[in-house]
């Protein structure tokens, strides 16, 4: 181990009936705040029998032992973007182990990754898990994968969601000159019931579900006594939960730090950015995604450009220091015009409160509104990004086109995405080998890409009700559309 860990499992192998290693596609720091990996971790290593150890990029060996992967009779992952199935792949790369998967990448569109591993959990780990072990731990040798998951050319799968969250209250900690330096993550909410059209976790997570007050206590109490400092609050909707504020005023009078994740401008009030500011948070960071009045309609997320700006001025004048504000390119039924009112609205924030500008290409996603959306042309992509960047003229991230790209064959493919799969997780990320292989394969990527279809994975979900509700959503959001 590279630094002093605490909190982790130090475990005989010998001991136990199943051993499991545990899959994190990225480096050691990065898999520490992913709290996914970590309630996986502590979940399977409470299970009766059975024991896990933790694999990372930057370590040979488990992160408890140095033990193979070879050494432990089942692999599980979390992939929460599709650019981290090649990384995966790489660590699994001839290991003859079985392998299960999930995270919100694959749970919005398993279809790509499911040919290349043994099988695909869709939803929340939680559960699942538990079922897969127990299969597995009953009888080793002959594996019909757990229903619950999605294999191969297997039929119709839910996805499994749970009725109730918890926190995680032991949590691993890096020691360093004596004292914890990593963050607690405190999940307060997971999911979320906004229905912006765009949005995987909006439509595959829903309805949201939150911690009650009393479990936020019991959270804190626990990461005081373990002697963490700053929380990390995590939720996709943080900031509608009428728990944040209370969660906050806990932070501020035990005098820990805490950051926060994006939030919804129209659910911020002073009184919210006063208890961020006592937490120790400087940077106030929002996701308005378009400056366009037309296309909030278009994606529902009607946010008004007056709340983003009154957010920041406030913030402003509360002492913080920077504001963070994401947008996209190439929404459905966008126009150059409207990548200027995005660009104006950008241009506005950063004369109130320095802003840094993040600015990314709309990938459709499967199993939401706009997935039959082709992606934006390079052409048109770049052109757009050069109106925004001219009328923005401040700190400004753009994402990388050709990664965004393979990004969307494999949230939208299907099985013959992961023949291509198959071949590129040995070479790099990047959009000509994955054109190159899909050639020689015989593929026709620019039909999943840029040509309006339905993705394949509606042939394995068993709801129709859904279907027809993503059927209707478009058409609304189409109307509107039409309109400008
Ligand atoms: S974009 Fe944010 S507010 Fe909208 S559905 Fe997704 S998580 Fe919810």
């Amino acid at each position: 181990m590279p630094i002093e860990e605490g909190g982790f499992y130090d475990r005989d192998p010998r001991l136990f009936d199943l051993r499991v290693a545990l899959i994190y596609p990225g480096p050691y720091e990065v898999a520490l705040s992913s709290l996914g990996h970590q309630i996986l971790y502590f979940l399977i290593n409470s299970m009766e029998g059975v024991m896990a150890e933790r694999f990372v990029t930057d370590l040979r060996g488990s992160v408890e032992s140095g033990r193979s992967l070879e050494e432990f009779d089942v692999i599980l992952a979390t992939l929460h973007f599709e650019g981290q199935y090649q990384v995966l792949l790489r660590m699994i790369e001839g290991v003859k182990r079985p392998v299960l998967v999930g995270g919100p990448a694959v749970s919005f569109n398993p279809l790509p990754i499911s040919p290349l591993v043994g099988a695909v959990g869709l939803g929340d780990g939680e559960g699942l898990v538990e079922e897969a072990l127990r299969i597995f731990r009953e009888d080793p040798e002959g594996s019909p994968y757990p229903s619950l998951f999605f294999y191969k050319y297997r039929n119709k799968v839910r996805p499994n969601r749970i009725l109730k969250l918890k926190p995680l209250l032991n949590q691993l900690r890096v020691i360093e000159n004596g004292s914890v330096s990593n963050k607690f993550l405190l999940e307060i909410s997971r999911g979320c019931n906004w229905g912006c059209r765009f949005c995987g976790i909006g439509w595959h997570w829903k309805p949201r579900v939150g911690l009650q007050v009393d479990q936020i206590i019991e959270a804190l109490d626990s990461a005081q006594e373990q002697g963490f400092r700053d929380v990390f609050i995590i939720g996709s909707d943080a900031a509608s939960s009428r728990t944040l504020k209370e969660v906050l005023g806990e932070i501020v009078n035990r005098g820990l730090k805490a950051s926060l994740p994006s939030l919804r401008a129209d659910q911020i009030d002073t009184e919210l950015l006063d208890l961020m500011r006592r937490t120790g948070e400087r940077m106030l960071t929002l996701a308005p995604e378009t400056g366009s009045e037309r296309i909030k309609e278009v994606i529902n997320k009607r946010i008004d450009n007056e709340d983003v700006l009154r957010a920041i001025e406030e913030a402003r004048d509360l002492g913080f220091r920077h504001a963070k504000l994401y947008f996209m390119i190439g929404l459905p039924f966008e126009s150059e015009s409207d990548v200027l009112k995005s660009a104006e609205l950008a241009r506005k924030a950063n004369r109130v409160l320095r802003t840094k500008v993040s600015l990314s290409l709309f990938v459709p996603k499967a199993g939401t509104p706009f997935e039959t959306i082709p992606l934006l042309r390079e052409e048109d992509f770049r052109r757009r990004v050069s109106i925004f960047r001219r009328n923005f003229r401040g700190d400004l991230n753009v994402s990388h086109y050709g990664r965004a790209f393979v990004q969307a064959l494999l949230s939208l493919g299907g099985f013959e995405v992961g023949e291509i799969l198959r071949v590129a997780f040995k070479r790099s990320f990047n959009r000509r080998v994955y054109e190159d292989i899909a050639r020689f394969l015989k593929v026709n990527i620019v039909k999943i890409i840029y040509e309006e279809r339905e993705t394949p994975w509606w042939n394995y979900v068993s709801d129709d009700m859904r279907r027809c509700a993503l059927a209707e959503e478009f058409e609304r959001a189409k109307a509107v559309g039409l309109e400008g």
